[in-house]
């Protein structure tokens, strides 16, 4: 078969995030998240080809633009006439895979990279999309296949030391029983390594959340007003969820607070174990099963140098930490649940799932309601 490849460029390949099931630390009773993620940079470029019409450059050029700034669907329309006009293009199968994924069609996305590597098999970027794409329908199998396969081929720096990490974490994943994607819950995920809650007594929690000022004066890179507001209600949302079972009030002084919230715009500050993982991080301190206090650090900017932090992420980035804060210690298999253990631009939509809203319930269910008035002013009813 002649190979017509007849785009030259480099591609994006989806953001994958990806943190594995909370692993208790034994010195300290501060259960610690083992992750790992991967990230390459967003670039692209046409060559001149004269194989390809001006029309399909076009439709390219545009294509690549809006993926850029997280318009999937429309990428996905212009990529489909792209490759109706070049059939044997890899680059436009690549991307318009991409655009799959980033729509949350995972089977049509598999099928792009697939073509994709039909046509040109060194195709690192598809390589490693494939290999995201299967992580993020929890198929650790194939993932870890993909990702072998692309640390075969040239790959150099922090990114192979990212990739090694990652199979490491889906190899420990694959010996780790998992509930039912399926089931009403996921409970038997987020406690296997303990049951921890928010004591009765301490509700409503305490929750500090910083306005993105430092004490030196400064200010976080990034931060935005908005942020704040997502944050605030994604404890809404979780408590709603919960029954009202468990209520949160905001707490104008960090030194009376259960929950301290901050922001950061150096990723540095939200890796464990040097390994970028999450849009943030969430720390609870427990004693015996009991919540004590926690931590709660979210990163103001994309975690591509040249991506977008949109909305969207930013609400899915507080929905999953703050259901780390109160008490889900783990994730979830089912890649529409916003505690899904893999976060990436595709499968989560901003908002809790049918399952994450069971399994706070269920976490909580032996709590008294609260009666409120507003989530926000929410007082304890003892
Ligand atoms: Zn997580």
């Amino acid at each position: 078969m002649i190979r017509n490849v007849s785009l030259s460029v480099l591609f994006i390949t989806g953001l994958v995030l990806s943190c594995l099931p909370l692993r208790a630390e034994t010195t300290q009773d501060l259960p610690n998240q083992n992750k790992a993620s991967v990230r390459t940079n967003i670039s692209q470029e046409i060559r001149d080809d004269q194989h390809v019409s001006p029309k399909v450059k076009e439709l390219f050029a545009q294509a690549v633009h809006l993926l850029k700034i997280n318009r999937a669907y429309q990428a996905r329309d212009l990529l489909e006439q792209a490759a109706a006009l070049a059939p044997k293009s890899a680059g436009i199968h690549c991307n318009l895979g991409l655009a799959y994924q980033n729509s949350g069609n995972m089977p049509k996305a598999l099928a792009e990279f697939k073509a994709a590597l039909e046509l040109a098999p060194h195709m690192p970027e598809a390589t490693l999309n494939l290999a995201g794409c299967y992580q993020s329908i929890g198929a650790n199998t194939d993932a870890i296949k993909w990702y072998t396969t692309y640390l075969s081929e040239d790959v150099a720096g922090l990114q192979r030391k990212q990739i090694t990490d990652i199979i490491g974490a889906l190899k420990t994943a694959n010996q780790k029983p998992s509930s039912d994607p399926k089931a009403e819950d996921y409970l038997e995920n987020i406690t296997a390594e303990g049951t921890y809650r928010w004591p009765k007594e301490k509700l409503p929690i305490r929750v500090f959340i910083q306005d993105g000022d430092l004490d030196d004066g400064k200010s976080v890179n990034g931060f935005k007003q908005s942020f704040k507001d997502a944050l605030i209600t994604s404890f809404d949302d979780w408590s709603q969820a919960a029954g009202r079972r468990i209520t949160y009030q905001i707490v104008p002084d960090k030194e009376h607070a259960d929950i301290f919230c901050t922001w950061t715009s150096d990723p540095q500050e939200v890796t464990e174990n040097g390994t970028l993982s999450e849009r943030g991080s969430a720390k609870i301190i427990v004693k015996g099963n009991l919540i004590e206090r926690a931590t709660l650090k979210i990163l103001t900017r994309p975690i591509l140098a040249e991506g977008i932090l949109s909305e969207d992420e930013m609400k899915k980035a507080c929905l999953h930490e703050v259901g780390h804060v109160l008490g889900l210690q783990g994730h979830s298999t089912n890649n529409h649940d916003v505690m899904f253990f893999t976060v990436d631009t595709a499968t989560v939509w901003p908002v809790l799932s049918r399952r994450d809203k069971s399994t706070i319930a269920r976490l909580y269910q032996n709590y008294p309601v609260v009666a409120s008035t507003s989530p926000k002013q929410s007082r304890a009813t003892k």
